[in-house]
């Protein structure tokens, strides 16, 4: 009898003990089915060393598995990043596994469906019905059902044919095969110094080494082009390609570029996939089939066969740090994946973030640079509007000088950006009466008036309710004002002054579906819309050669933060926004309005000098220890009882260590100090680098106990403060 070591899929259990017999061989990988008391759980058999149990069950206590999937095993690299992420992140092993095993419906037998098709013999009885439906046939196939409209009969005639043996059934795998992308399909003529770079990269992935890249190119420079030469080498290596992605909304754009690249889709990977999908992509990537995936961050986990490279494109944004559930940052264990499968990874950015530019500093990775626009397009001119001696009228929100570039653009029939990392219409809406604002009752927030849905919103928990007649406080009507502005306010202002202008919106409420994203890349292309109004969304990767004017409504939102990022964020943000403009043969145009021209983000993007912005910023965080020079790992403690979170975050704070090289600050109320109904602490505890502040941590809250209701998270290397 063998023993098999299996960790489930629960995140509440360590690995339990199971019994494998003759029929039910395993190794290290197998994924297997196990029962839990009258349950049955998806496990996968793990190295007993690896993932100690507490305690060991006799052999004669054990139960049988109950199934061996037929699919190939989670291979070993993949188990120690599960490993590793559950370690480093402080989760469970099971907690990562389930991002590995997302579907379930994966696992079992490849799905067939019965079609049918002519058999090329003749009933013995021949009608006009079923001539026709054999002439109307042909080589088709198809169900019943089908073939009966096809040829315009009764499925009743199909039937009969079935029978006479003149049409014949057949098996048909739903698990159609997915094509493979042609790295020889005609690529672009690189300039030099594409080719410089798209060389070293691609040698990186015929050598089968781990090896990180940073590709850092200003916006437009062709980065893609350039890594799409490493996934062509992967190709023709035979080995998969990972693609990862900051946002749903932007795989859009860059599937129709990888097909005009390689002549084929790859297979896309996200959130929004229907069951059947995921199942089939599943299936593919784990047997190789699907040799480049494109995905958002849940990309990471699965298991590629034979992974042969990873990319991750506008590695900067920080909407690849996962903010719920496991919370680790993708770009970081994408590093560490490529680390334990030996292969290249590329970090792609315009923008890199300092953590980055600093590996790349200090030689651990190779940095690749594209320093010019592809085919000579410049970069944008950047100027200031300083809302202080230059505002815009009374209750509108663009400057004069933007509104006369805005009205030029339009002249020439140009496109135009405004970004303004707002959703709906107004933050904030108040009583004029009696001064009443609208909080949403589950937050520590302000309800976002989203006028095109006509309905007060929270950002941060969903609750949304009508915009009220009267003020809930003193009952006058008519009496609430929109205070601020957000893209929907902005859309309405450009429509006031230009009722002929084509304006749309760019948010994560418009574009909520890669559909409805696609939809927008066409009508921007086709020259449809001649104003966007967006938010963060339309800073990155969009390439859209008409837009020549890019105006930042309110750069001081950006700078007002005050977190560690704040200013780096802001310098990211704005430059990428500006990105956009002039990509084409036309000069693009960027204007910042602001309180703050004096500002070092400002001065840097005017001058264009972000070397010395990052050398200030950098020197700024070695001084404090901040990341990358020293770590930070936040503890978030939540509760539906204000008590109880006081309470547990008071314990954790007493019971903190006394740890050389580190310094716990709090506990105080969160920023956000009530999410979904739930009263937030927060204690900060930094450290230094060379500290394992991991295992600090599991030292110090493992013995610790709270009641049912607290949650206590751990946010190592946190991204968000609030
Ligand atoms: P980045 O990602 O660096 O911002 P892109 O890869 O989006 O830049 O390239 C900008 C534009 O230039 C795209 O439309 C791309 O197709 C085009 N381009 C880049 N390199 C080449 C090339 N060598 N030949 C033709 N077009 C290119
Ligand atoms: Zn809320």
């Amino acid at each position: 009898m063998a023993r098999a070591h299996v960790l489930l899929l629960n995140p509440a259990l360590g690995p339990l003990d199971y019994r494998a017999d003759r029929h039910h061989a395993v190794e290290p990988g197998s994924i297997v089915l196990a029962p839990l008391g009258p349950r049955q759980l998806v496990g996968v058999v793990w190295e007993e060393e690896r993932l100690p149990s507490a305690e060991q069950v006799g052999d004669n206590r054990l139960r049988p598995l109950l199934d061996v999937y037929d699919v190939p095993p989670i291979a070993a690299p993949l188990r120690r990043l599960i490993e590793w992420t559950a370690d480093y992140y402080l989760a469970s092993p099971a907690a990562v596994l389930r991002m590995t095993l997302p579907s379930s419906s994966a696992l079992d037998g490849a799905r067939t469906i019965i079609e049918y098709r002519s058999s090329g013999a003749k009933p013995e009885r021949m009608t006009a019905q079923r001539e026709q439906a054999l002439e109307r046939i042909g080589q088709r196939q198809g169900l019943i059902r089908e073939l009966a409209t096809i040829a315009d009969v009764s499925e009743a005639v199909i039937r009969g044919l079935v029978k006479s043996g003149a049409i014949e059934a057949v098996t048909v795998s739903i698990d159609t095969p997915w094509p493979v992308p042609d790295p020889e399909h005609p690529a672009p003529a690189l300039s030099d110094e594409q080719q410089l770079a798209a060389g070293i990269v691609g040698e990186a992935v015929h050598a089968r080494a781990f090896h990180p890249f940073l590709l850092d190119g200003v916006t437009g420079s062709g980065k893609t082009e350039v890594y799409f030469e490493a996934v062509a080498e992967a190709l023709r290596l035979g080995r998969q390609t990972l693609v990862l992605l900051p946002e749903i909304a932007l795989t859009e754009p860059f599937l129709k570029r990888f097909e005009a690249r390689f002549g084929q889709l790859p297979v896309v990977w996200h959130s929004e996939l229907r069951q059947s999908q995921r199942r089939r992509a599943w299936r593919a990537i784990s047997s190789g089939d699907a040799r480049v995936v494109v995905g958002a961050r849940s990309a990471l986990f699965l298991p590629y066969r034979d992974l042969g490279l990873i990319v991750v494109d506008e590695a900067h944004e920080t909407s690849f740090k996962q903010e719920e559930g496991v919370l680790y940052h993708a770009r970081d264990v994408a590093v560490m994946r490529a680390k334990l499968e030996a292969i290249p990874v590329i970090l792609a950015s315009a923008t890199p973030a300092i953590e980055t530019r600093q590996q790349a500093a200090i030689g651990r990775y190779t940095e690749l640079r594209l320093t010019s626009r592809h085919g000579g397009a410049q970069l944008p001119e950047i100027e200031t509007i300083d809302l202080l001696t230059d505002p815009p009228q009374r209750g509108r929100w663009m400057a004069p000088p933007l509104v006369k570039a805005l009205a030029d653009r339009l002249d020439r029939k140009e496109q135009s950006l405004l970004f303004l990392n707002r959703r709906g219409y107004a933050p904030l809406t108040l009583c004029r009466t009696c001064g009443h604002r609208f909080q949403c009752p589950n937050c520590t927030a302000w309800m976002v008036e989203h006028r095109l849905m006509s309905r007060l919103q929270c950002h941060h928990c969903g609750h949304s309710m009508p915009p009220p007649a009267e003020c809930p406080e003193c009952k006058d009507q008519d009496s609430l004002v929109a205070c601020g502005p957000g893209v929907e306010r902005i859309a309405d202002e450009v429509a006031a002054l230009f009722p002929e202008a084509r304006v749309a919106i760019a948010t994560s409420d418009s574009l909520s579906t890669p559909a409805r994203a696609a939809e927008f890349v066409e009508r921007m292309e086709a020259g449809e819309i001649d104003v966007v109004v967006g938010t963060q969304l339309v800073t990155k990767g969009y390439h859209f050669p008409e837009l020549t004017l890019v105006g930042v409504i309110d750069a001081d939102l950006g700078l007002s933060g005050g977190d560690l990022r704040a200013a780096e964020r802001c310098f990211q943000q704005i430059a990428q926004v500006s990105g956009r403009a002039g990509r084409g043969s036309k000069p693009g145009h960027v204007y910042i309005q602001t309180h703050s021209p004096n500002a070092p983000v400002i001065a840097a993007l005017l001058s264009g000098d972000a070397q010395s912005f990052y050398a200030a910023e950098t020197e700024a965080r070695r001084l404090a220890e901040a990341p990358p020079f020293g770590r930070y790992a936040a503890i978030i403690i939540s509760s539906e009882k204000l008590d109880e979170a006081t309470t547990t975050a008071r314990l954790i704070g007493r019971t903190s260590p006394a740890v050389e090289g580190m310094h716990v600050y709090g506990p105080a109320p969160a920023p956000l100090a009530m999410l979904r109904g739930r009263h937030r602490q927060r204690l900060l505890v930094h450290a230094r680098r060379s500290l394992d502040v991991q295992q600090v941590i599991r030292d110090w809250l493992g013995p610790l106990s709270w009641p049912r209701g607290v949650r206590v998270a751990v946010d190592v290397d946190p991204y968000s403060f609030l």
